[in-house]
Formats: C-alpha cells, sequence, structure tokens
C-alpha cells in the first residue's frame, strides 16, 4: 500500500524557522509554556498588550498538535450550537457565540496586522451525514443557530465531492490556513524587544512562590509574574483538571485529485473532514477520518488501509503524498478549560475538543483580560474550577484498568529478546517490573520501563509512529524513551 511521505503536510510545505534553546535566567512578565496554536496566540495577544512574555517550548514551534490539525477555522464545530443549547441555556449560548465569534474575528484582524502569509483563504464550511436519516441532527442545528442569531442555512445542492448526499448545513464565509505558516508568523512577531521565544526547553518543573512563578528548564530559569500552561494536557495542574480529559487519535492523508475541491467539508456519520491547500506540488487536499479513542489496540496501518479505500471511492485521486495522524483532548462537556487556576497567577488553557484553531485565540482573549486585571464575560463558561466537587468516573475507571492490567510473567528478558522479529514491540512482565521494549530493522534493541512517567499506567504501542503512548492521559514517548506529549514531563527510564 502506498500511502506517501510519513510526515505533516504543513511541516513539509513550510518554511524552516528555529529559535534558540534558553541557556540564562531572564525575568519577563508573563511565562507561556508551549508553543502550539495556544501558546502562540496567548502570547501574541499579551504582547500586543505591552507585556514582556517567555514562550518555552519542549520541542519545535508548532511541531506537535498542531501540525497534525486540518486547520479549518470557523466560528462552529460540528453541531456545538443544539449542544449549547439543549445543554446550558440560551444565555450561555449567547455568551459562548461570542467568545467564538470574537475569537474569529481577531484572528483575521491578527493576520491583517502581522501581515502574515499563511495561505488564508475564506470558503464555506459544509456539515453532513451520508446517511439521510441524520438529516434531523441537522435541523437541530439550525434551530440553535436561528435562537443565538448565528448565520447558516441548509442547502440541497451540495458540491464536489458530495453531489450525492441531499443536504447539509452550511457556514458561509468561514476561513482555512496553514497552521504552520500561521505560527511562525505570530512567533516572528513575539520574539524580541523584551519577549522571547527558546525551541528545545522543555520545562522541568514549575514553582510557585508567593510573588513569583518560576519555570526550571535544562539550562535556564525564567522567573514571571504569571504563568499560562499551554501544553495542551497540562504540565502542571494545581486542579487537576488532567481527570477530565479523554484522548483521541485521528488519521489524515494529504493526496492529489484530479478535481480539486473547493470548501470543507465535516462528514459526521462516519465522522470525515475535508478541505484543500496550495502547497509545493499544488493543490492538495487532505481527509481526515479513523477517528479512534488513544486507548484503541487496533494495528495502526488498518486505520491509514480503511482511508485509503474510503478517499478512493469518494474521489479521483491522482496520488497519495503524505499521511500523519494526531490527537486532542477532549472534555466531558464538550467545553474547553481556559482561565486561572486556584493558584494566583497560574492560568491554563486545554480540552480543545479538536476546535483549537479558534479556541486558541479564545484562550488568548480572555487569559490576557485576566492577566491585565479585567473582568471576563467568560469566565463561568470555561472556568479551570467548574469541576472542584465533580467525581472523577472515567478518570477512576481508566486507572483501574490500565494500572493494573494483567500481563502475563516472563523469566528471561533475554529469551523474549531473542523471539522477537525486527520492528517488533513487546509489554513484558518480569522480575524488573513491567518493560517496554522495541527492536528495531537493524535488531538494536530498546528497553524502558513500561509504566508512563505520568501517573503509572502501562503503555501501549502505536506500530506507525513507532511511539509509546499512555492510554490513561495521552502522554506520547519515543521507542528511545523521550517525551513527545504532554502531560508527562520526564522521559522513561532506560533499563540496560
Ligand atoms: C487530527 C486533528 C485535526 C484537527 N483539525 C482541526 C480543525 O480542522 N480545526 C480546529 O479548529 N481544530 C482542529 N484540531 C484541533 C487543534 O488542532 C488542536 O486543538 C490544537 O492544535 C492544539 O493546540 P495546542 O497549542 O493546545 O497543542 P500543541 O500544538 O501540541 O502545542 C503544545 C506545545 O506544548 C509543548 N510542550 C509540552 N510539554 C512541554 C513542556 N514540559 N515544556 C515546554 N513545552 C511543552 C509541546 O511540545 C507542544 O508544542 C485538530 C486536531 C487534530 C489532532
Amino acid at each position: 500500500m502506498t500511502i506517501g511521505k510519513h510526515v505533516s503536510l504543513w511541516l513539509d510545505n513550510s518554511d524552516e524557522l528555529s529559535f534558540d534553546s534558553l541557556n540564562r535566567d531572564i525575568e519577563v512578565d508573563v511565562i507561556v509554556v508551549g508553543g502550539g496554536i495556544a501558546g502562540l496566540s496567548i502570547a501574541t495577544l499579551l504582547k500586543k498588550e505591552g507585556l514582556n512574555v517567555c514562550v518555552l517550548e519542549a520541542r519545535r514551534i508548532g511541531h506537535y498538535i498542531t501540525s497534525s490539525s486540518t486547520a479549518k477555522l470557523s466560528y462552529t464545530s460540528t453541531l456545538i450550537y443544539s449542544h449549547i443549547i439543549s445543554t446550558f441555556g440560551k444565555e450561555f449560548g449567547l455568551k459562548f457565540k461570542e467568545a467564538y465569534f470574537n475569537g474569529f474575528n481577531k484572528i483575521k484582524d491578527i493576520i491583517d496586522d502581522l501581515n502574515i502569509d499563511c495561505d488564508l483563504r475564506e470558503v464555506s464550511f459544509y456539515i453532513l451525514s451520508e446517511d439521510e436519516t441524520k438529516n434531523g441532527i441537522l435541523d437541530n442545528e439550525l434551530d440553535a443557530l436561528n435562537e443565538l442569531d448565528i448565520p447558516g442555512k441548509i442547502v440541497n445542492n451540495v458540491p464536489y465531492p458530495f453531489e450525492n448526499v441531499g443536504r447539509a448545513l452550511v457556514h458561509e464565509n468561514q476561513l482555512e490556513l496553514n497552521p504552520i505558516k500561521y505560527l511562525h508568523g505570530l512567533s516572528r512577531y513575539v520574539d524580541g524587544d523584551g519577549s522571547f521565544i527558546f525551541e528545545n526547553s522543555r520545562v522541568l518543573n514549575v514553582e510557585n512562590l508567593e510573588e513569583f512563578k518560576i519555570a526550571k528548564t535544562k539550562n535556564g530559569i525564567i522567573k514571571g509574574k504569571n504563568i499560562v500552561i499551554a501544553t495542551n494536557t497540562p504540565i502542571y495542574d494545581p486542579d487537576s483538571v488532567y481527570k477530565h480529559l479523554n484522548q483521541n487519535k485521528s488519521h489524515s492523508l494529504g493526496l492529489l485529485l484530479k478535481k480539486n475541491i473547493k470548501d470543507m467539508f465535516v462528514v459526521f456519520n462516519p465522522f470525515h473532514t475535508l478541505r484543500s491547500t496550495p502547497t509545493r506540488k499544488g493543490e492538495m487536499s487532505i481527509i481526515l477520518g479513523e477517528h479512534h479513542s488513544i486507548e484503541d489496540p487496533t494495528n495502526r496501518f488498518e486505520f491509514y488501509k480503511n482511508l485509503r479505500r474510503f478517499s478512493d471511492d469518494l474521489l479521483d485521486v491522482e496520488s497519495f503524498e503524505y499521511f500523519y495522524s494526531g490527537g486532542d483532548n477532549l472534555t466531558e462537556d464538550r467545553l474547553s478549560i481556559i482561565g486561572e487556576t486556584s493558584e494566583k497567577g497560574t492560568y491554563l488553557t486545554t480540552g480543545f475538543n479538536s476546535w483549537g484553531m479558534n479556541t486558541g485565540m479564545v484562550s488568548g482573549i480572555i487569559i490576557k483580560d485576566l492577566i491585565l486585571g479585567k473582568s471576563s464575560n467568560y469566565l463561568d463558561i470555561f472556568s479551570p474550577l467548574r469541576f472542584k466537587n465533580k467525581k472523577y468516573k472515567i478518570e477512576n475507571e481508566r486507572i483501574e484498568k490500565f494500572k493494573n492490567m494483567n500481563i502475563e510473567y516472563t523469566d528471561s528478558i533475554t529469551k523474549t529478546i531473542l523471539e522477537m522479529n525486527n520492528d517488533e514491540s513487546r509489554i513484558i512482565n518480569c522480575e524488573l517490573g513491567i518493560l517496554a521494549i522495541y527492536k528495531d530493522n537493524d535488531s538494536n534493541t530498546y528497553v524502558l520501563n513500561g509504566k508512563c512517567s505520568h501517573k503509572g499506567c502501562i503503555l501501549h504501542w502505536d506500530n506507525v509512529e513507532k511511539i509509546w503512548e499512555c492510554p490513561c492521559h495521552g502522554s506520547i514517548f519515543d521507542y528511545k524513551g523521550n517525551v513527545i506529549r504532554a502531560p508527562a514531563i520526564h522521559k522513561l527510564e532506560n533499563i540496560d
């Protein structure tokens, strides 16, 4: 099966931009931990208000979740407004709408103001189902849009490649962009004049002192009056909001088509999304699907096979150019978590429910206002403190399942390694404890502690990405044990 290069289409079609790693101590007004869409949106708005910021990024700007995003930028996420009205009521819905319209308009203003070349295009955003019996769901969403006075309509003529689908809900004048080019534009603005961006500068520890916050990296310390944790799943979490996050994963293909797609589409049953973008090879389409919970043990190649089959059935494909995967985190109530924690001066943003392009900017607007001492109209909607008295039902079940998995005891690690084929992984239980082993294509073997360095859940293997994933909270490690994704901070112990 040929499905192209295994790299994010955005990373392969954006110029390089890099920043030094931190090698000294600095004092600023605000420390921002994490250089994805959230961290950079927040840093941009703070700098625009005249504050000095320092963004600390563990790896490279935008290189984790944001680089796997399909980057459809809209004031709506799939069928969100009917959920909001039916769960929280109209007044709440109006405030929620205002937050997302403000975020959407702010992004347009910033792209304009900073003159960011990020392949921005205005397109229509179609939401549809290939199953006609689900059409009532579209009507419910339209009712909610009308109640909140949000533009949107149902149409009976859906463009290519869904001409055979009878109905769709359409939002006109939505946006699509290249998220890496966009982040590069924000980064160029943030770095300089007393503000900083440092890459390859993982925050290993956060300290909450009376007057200051301290972020420690291997070779330097940043002192700030405020700290914002924007690491997707928080690495520092005074209110344990991580217990209310579920992790998902989706798979994407970049493909050249004989006939190009012009708009953005979300098919919600079964879930797929489609859009297109200019690349070095010409106009390329991105199809996303095979959505699953991170704990799904399926052979990950199967997801790409299914997606390729789906693409071949739906589209006139000229060539498959890219394949890559990514995951975001989801909250139980479908609302993001944005605001000040119970520790004064410590802010966080997380739980974007696969709608982070706009939510990153919504985070910026809220956190900027709070840091400036202004009130925010949206405090109660997104507050990190809203879970305070809620029981951790999902969390308890998850921990129970993945911390105490029954793994058969093995007498000899050496025998296990000899039995293993090249490019094979195993989790074993032996006298040294639970171990995660990977034998690469050259027969080199990597033996690691098999429990996540965050909360000790037993890891599992993604055979496409060659990574160990935590089924509890979504931390990811490469096969050498280095951290790729938060909330983990520390690498997996190597077992010699
Ligand atoms: C497949 C997929 C498709 C999506 N499509 C869309 C879409 O079409 N539209 C939309 O609106 N949203 C979409 N989303 C959601 C959106 O892309 C995400 O919500 C968003 O990119 C998350 O941004 P982030 O800044 O929170 O995370 P990230 O981009 O992962 O940034 C967090 C950063 O924190 C860094 N970090 C972690 N630990 C530390 C540490 N200890 N010290 C310093 N730095 C650290 C990481 O290295 C990382 O760079 C999609 C998501 C996925 C996965």
